[in-house]
């Protein structure tokens, strides 16, 4: 079988990465890869098993994101909606295998397997009960919230025929820069336009949600040739009773983004070693020097910059 190249692309969490903390974003993407390989040396598997720790509200985020993905997929199916106890139902499986993964440390063979920041740099064993109940209600909550939401009951109401690809990673090209995004959900509404959804299960943030937004816009025109003003961009906040908040398209939103994604993928090329083979040296990125920053930060374990022997599972 081929063997991954590692290629120089663009995101927004990567471009988050890459400003919270530089050797975060080196360990991310440079220092961790070929981790899964057996015979790669010990520090590289550990940085992608590092790589592969998820926080307990990310772990939350992701089991909403996948138990809608697959309500919808079964409506697109067989036309039958999923209800409030069916979804909350799915999220508890999903809920339960990966706790069980996480503190059987199935992730030690096969790091793709859920592993808890919380835990590992933990006892590996359990969290406060208030912490794992807060988990499971702020999952049950989101899910409430989706299946009463009018969102839902308008893409019900949608013709599986006007539905875009659901929830699926691709790319799209600016100045010949790779970029990645994965939509939510988007569909052809009633009247024509293009409408795209972000369901959020965090707090609001306006600058980053327009980027992420702009992002998905810039997608729909190239792959979907959508007209830019027949587009809809909205993040839906299912920890807010499925608040629906708008983000017009804008051309200035669409020039800054571009700016925003060419400069910032500048600034990472700068750090690299040799920018047409995109590899890169650790000591080229710095630390960010931010106990805040370090102290949620997945490679704790591995960076030098805080003490190894402490943060250690
Ligand atoms: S522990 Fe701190 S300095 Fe080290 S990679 Fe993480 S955020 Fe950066």
């Amino acid at each position: 079988m081929a063997r991954l190249s590692n290629d120089f692309s663009w995101s927004v969490s990567r471009a988050a990465l890459f400003r919270e903390c530089e050797r975060a974003y080196y360990y991310n993407y440079y220092g961790s890869w070929g981790g899964w390989e057996a015979e790669a040396p010990e520090r590289t598997r550990l940085l992608y098993l590092l790589k592969n720790l998820k926080t307990l509200p990310m772990w939350a985020g992701s089991i909403v994101h996948e138990t809608i993905g697959e309500a919808l997929q079964r409506l697109a199916r067989t036309g039958q909606a999923m209800s409030v106890e069916e979804l909350q139902a799915r999220a508890r499986t999903r809920l339960r295998s990966g706790w069980l993964e996480a503190v059987s440390g199935e992730w030690r063979t096969r790091p793709k397997k859920t592993n808890l920041q919380e835990l590992y740099y933990g006892n590996g064993r359990s969290l406060p009960r208030e912490i794992t109940d807060s988990t499971k209600e702020r999952v049950n909550t989101c899910l409430a919230a989706f299946a009463e939401s009018a969102v839902r009951r308008e893409i019900e109401a949608t013709p599986y025929l006007q539905w875009k690809p659901i929830d699926t990673l691709d790319t799209f090209s600016i100045d010949d820069l790779k970029v990645w995004c994965a939509i939510d959900f988007a569909y052809t509404d009633a009247d024509g336009a293009v409408r795209v959804i972000d369901w959020k299960t965090g707090a609001e943030d306006r600058e980053s949600l327009t980027t992420q937004l702009a992002c998905y816009a810039l997608y729909a025109a190239e792959k979907w040739f959508a007209s830019l003003d027949r587009l809809r961009l909205c993040g839906v906040f299912l920890g807010d009773q499925a608040r629906v908040s708008d983000y017009p398209v804008q051309p200035e939103m669409l020039v800054n983004t571009k700016d925003l994604i060419l400069t910032s993928a500048e600034a990472m090329r700068a750090r690299l070693d040799d920018v047409a083979a995109n590899q890169a040296s650790e000591e080229r990125f710095p630390f960010c020097e931010n106990e805040r920053v370090c102290r949620r930060c997945n490679f704790r374990q591995a960076c030098p910059y805080v003490n190894a022997a402490t943060a250690a599972p």
